[in-house]
């Protein structure tokens, strides 16, 4: 390959680069020939100078290229990933892969950490103790065939320049930038031969894209990659402008998805979660939309979603437990302290990327590459847009390490909320199907 600083130059200048130049500086950079700081540099040039959707196809194509792809032929079962552009108190992933298996699907997943403000469903699934994502191709396959669904991580095997260009845009403020974003997400299901692949793309606060426009040009822009590629894919573009569940951390994800799957919860988070596994059915069925609906809150009602849940927890080598009584596994920060209501009124907007940074900040996500995250710190907060509060009243708690980290995080949570006086209309859970 030329001087790899030249590539780097070429796009700082605003030239479009060639396959050639974008398989060879993948190819380096995840050998270890190519340094995180050219890299770095590569990331804010391609950040600020953008990438069209050709280079954007020759991104995506050395990504998936880096490692090997997994087929799912002769599995009897139609097979669907799914991905979400990434939220706050987003566990839409722990409950549609256990559900959409419930269903007769099969779900092969490659997930990500967590990135920025936002949380991440591999570091949300090894807060279960003894669970592993690092499964070889062989393993997905066979758990696939045998529980119905498996969410593991990229690897030094399956598109090992997803891992590294990941962590190093988490590091290097390069995340929110819709080629970047349309390659990693899509790299991860192309390297995956499902019949469907289903994308959640957020818009709002707590996203990438702040506007619902700008994640319909991202939604627009990963359809494309997978038409480029020849397979099946739906998008919608989903409400983040305030936290979808009520948990932002890790094992409180969990034990929240749980609560989810036991019947014990419902909410956005719920409606979700079956509106993405009654489109799935749609679309590889051929079911309609109310029958599609009907079956997937069913399997929720009638225990057969925890029942995959356990499976593939237990199948990944996780204490199964977590599906019966989640606290006693899961571990638990040392203090819990109450989030009450600041004053009467009625919750107008939230700023959800401050709410996922005060989590971060309790240690639930990372500032540094490399950095390990805490499973067990983390931040409930319950209100939605549009309901009311009465000042003092419990709306929520922050799990933390010490006295200080709580009441600073407890203090960003409750300024990240306006309180108005009129009635406020919650905004819609999906803004377009695409
Ligand atoms: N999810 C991913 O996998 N990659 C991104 O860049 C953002 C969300």
């Amino acid at each position: 390959m030329d001087d790899p600083r030249a590539i780097v130059a070429a796009k700082r200048d605003g030239r479009e680069l060639s396959d050639g130049e974008l398989e060879g500086f993948v190819r380096d950079y995840t050998r270890g020939e190519i340094s995180d700081a050219l890299a770095a540099a590569f990331l804010m040039a391609c950040l600020l100078r953008g990438l069209d959707e050709r280079e954007t196809l020759g991104l995506t194509r050395a990504m998936v290229g880096s490692g090997d792809t997994i087929s799912f032929s002769g599995l009897g079962s139609p097979t669907v990933d799914k991905h979400s552009t990434g939220g706050v108190a987003d566990g839409v992933t722990l409950l549609f892969a256990p559900l959409a298996a419930a269903v007769g699907l099969a779900v092969a997943k490659l997930s990500g950490r967590g990135l920025g403000h936002t949380g991440g469903t591999l570091d949300k699934l090894a807060s279960i103790p003894g669970l592993r994502t690092d499964l070889t191709s062989e393993e997905i396959r066979s758990q696939v065939a045998e529980v119905g669904c498996a969410v593991a991580a990229q690897s030094p095997n399956l598109v090992p320049a997803d891992g590294v260009l990941y962590a190093l845009r988490d590091a290097t403020a390069t995340v929110p930038s819709i080629p970047l974003i349309a390659a990693s997400v899509m790299s991860k299901k192309l390297a995956v031969e499902t019949d469907l692949i289903v994308l959640d793309v957020k818009a709002g606060s707590g996203a990438f894209m702040k506007t619902p426009d700008e994640a319909r040009e991202l939604a627009e822009r990963c359809l494309a990659l997978a038409v480029g590629w020849g397979r099946n894919a739906s998008a919608a573009v989903t409400d983040m402008s305030q936290p979808l569940g009520e948990a932002v951390g890790n094992a409180l994800d969990v034990a929240e998805a749980v609560s989810i799957l036991r019947g014990e919860q419902g909410g956005r988070l719920r409606e979700l979660a079956v509106l993405f596994a009654a489109g799935a059915l749609e679309r590889t069925r051929g079911m309609s939309g109310e029958d599609a609906l009907g079956q997937a809150a069913a399997a929720i009602d009638d225990g057969t979603a925890l029942d995959r849940f356990r499976a593939m927890v237990q199948a990944q080598g996780g204490d199964p437990r977590v599906a019966d009584d989640p606290w006693s596994v899961l571990p638990k920060a040392p203090l819990r302290e109450p989030l009450l209501a600041e004053r009467d009124g009625v919750l107008a907007a939230v700023r959800a990327e401050e709410i996922g940074l005060a989590a971060v900040a309790l240690g639930a996500g990372r500032v540094r590459k490399g950095d390990s995250v805490d499973p067990a710190v983390g931040i409930v907060v319950r209100p939605k847009i549009g309901d009311r509060l009465t000042s003092g009243d419990p709306i929520g708690e922050i799990h933390a390490r010490d006295r200080d980290a709580a009441a600073e995080a407890g203090r960003r949570v409750l300024a990240a909320m306006d309180v108005a006086d009129g009635p406020v209309d919650p905004p819609p859970l999906v803004h377009v199907w695409i």
